[in-house]
């Protein structure tokens, strides 16, 4: 077990804390991702449509928050594994700088390009 220098419960923290409010997210926007079941003579093609759209940018949201999810699991998993901070491709340090603007983020600036 290497030691990043990271201050890895401070990591942690800040991870779980986007965990719970991507989830929150995702709870409080569930009905919006619902199937349309609006009448379309009252709402008129239009509205339906909008409803249509409004669905599909709803799932597109839900499923970056998914992703973003396994993203963060998987940081966590490093921090537990001791391999945090290590870019899961090359094996270099992340530079501080970056885990600073993306605590989850797996590879270094060079293999993220
Ligand atoms: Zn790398």
């Amino acid at each position: 077990m290497r030691s990043s220098g990271h201050d890895l419960d401070a990591v942690r923290a800040t991870l779980l804390v986007e965990i719970e409010t991507l989830r929150g997210s995702s709870t409080s926007t569930a009905d919006k991702r619902m199937p349309v079941t609006l009448d379309q003579q009252s709402v008129g093609r239009l509205s339906r449509m909008d409803a249509l759209q409004g669905q599909a940018m709803a799932k597109a949201e839900e499923e970056r928050r998914q992703q973003r999810l396994r993203l963060i699991d998987a940081a966590l998993q490093r921090i537990d594994e001791g391999d945090y901070g290590y870019c899961v491709w090359c094996g270099d340090d992340i530079p501080a700088k970056r885990l600073a603007f993306d605590p989850a983020a797996a590879q270094c600036v060079d293999c993220a390009n």
